[in-house]
């Protein structure tokens, strides 16, 4: 396959033929830095694990040179960063069981910058190949500006398809903040009860992220936790984890919706019940 950088990389868990382990994607997942997959794809990870109907491929779209480093990995270059987070992707995607795992190498400027649409065209040349149902990428409330570019990319791209070539779902995942704040019917629920072991194993590959002192492991599972146990006030837990996406999908149908406008419904949405209630209490007379 041919990407925009000659140093971007296809790694194929299983060694089938690039071409063939692609077109058996049915979940595409599309993440800023090595890691990000695994903070917020895990179901779709999960659901496709020992699946021979259903395939999840993992493609990161920075380079990973830049990473803060600290402990083991303190006097690292950022040429053996790269090396370093590469291999703990290819470790994840073997955890995983990934149909494939794409690392397209950019740097981070690259993704933050609009007018640059190498990273578009490259995603959609793995869509086109790849014909995922659904695609997951970074929330557009992220407070990341890489991850929020990267969502910005793929939705991007997605529109520049032809409208049968798009995937029907498109949904934007937690990680650098969760979505825990928008309203219940807005919250697309991705229930993470099952394999909690593989979670912990998926999570705690990325060792020169954790062990510098950045417990993402035991924060991503402790966020799938509490997303479980709050998420219905009046219920029992019905889940041991859950995670939340937010439905880009209208995005993708309809190319013309603003962007930063259907974002800011769903603020609007949270604002006006935290409004509500508020006005309610205030004015209820306890009968
Ligand atoms: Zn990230």
């Amino acid at each position: 396959m041919q990407f925009n950088l000659n140093i971007a990389e296809i790694f194929v868990p299983d060694g089938l033929p690039e071409q063939e382990a692609l077109s058996r994607t049915t979940h595409l997942a599309i993440g800023a830095h090595q890691d990000d997959l695994e903070i917020m794809a895990a179901a779709p990870i999960l659901e496709c694990f020992q699946q021979a109907e259903r395939w999840f491929t993992g493609v990161v779209v920075t380079d990973g040179r830049g990473s803060p480093r600290a402990g083991l990995y303190q006097e690292y270059t950022d040429e053996q960063m790269h090396l370093v987070r590469l291999k703990e992707q290819k470790k994840a995607a073997i955890v995983g069981e990934f149909a494939a795992q794409v690392m397209l190498d950019y740097p981070s400027p690259a993704v933050k910058d609009a007018s640059d649409r190498r990273p578009v065209e490259d995603i959609q040349t793995l869509l086109q190949m790849a014909r995922p149902q659904q695609v997951f990428t970074h929330n557009l409330a992220d407070k990341h500006d890489t991850h929020v570019g990267v969502a910005l990319k793929v939705i991007s791209a997605i529109r520049g398809l032809p409208e049968a070539a798009r995937p029907e779902k498109l949904y934007g995942c937690e990680v650098w903040r969760d979505l825990d704040w928008m309203v219940d019917v807005d919250k697309v629920p991705l229930y993470l009860s099952a394999h909690e072991n593989l979670q912990a194993a998926l999570l705690g590959v990325f060792d020169s992220q954790i062990s510098g002192g950045k417990r993402y492991d035991l924060a991503t599972l402790g966020r799938r936790r509490a997303n479980a146990t709050y998420f219905e006030s009046h219920g029992v837990d019905t889940s041991l984890g859950l995670a939340y996406a937010m439905d880009l999908t209208p995005l993708i149908h309809h190319p013309q919706l603003d962007i930063a406008g259907y974002v800011q419904a769903h603020i609007t949405r949270f604002s006006q019940d935290v409004a509500d209630r508020l006005r309610r209490i205030e004015s209820a007379t306890g009968t």
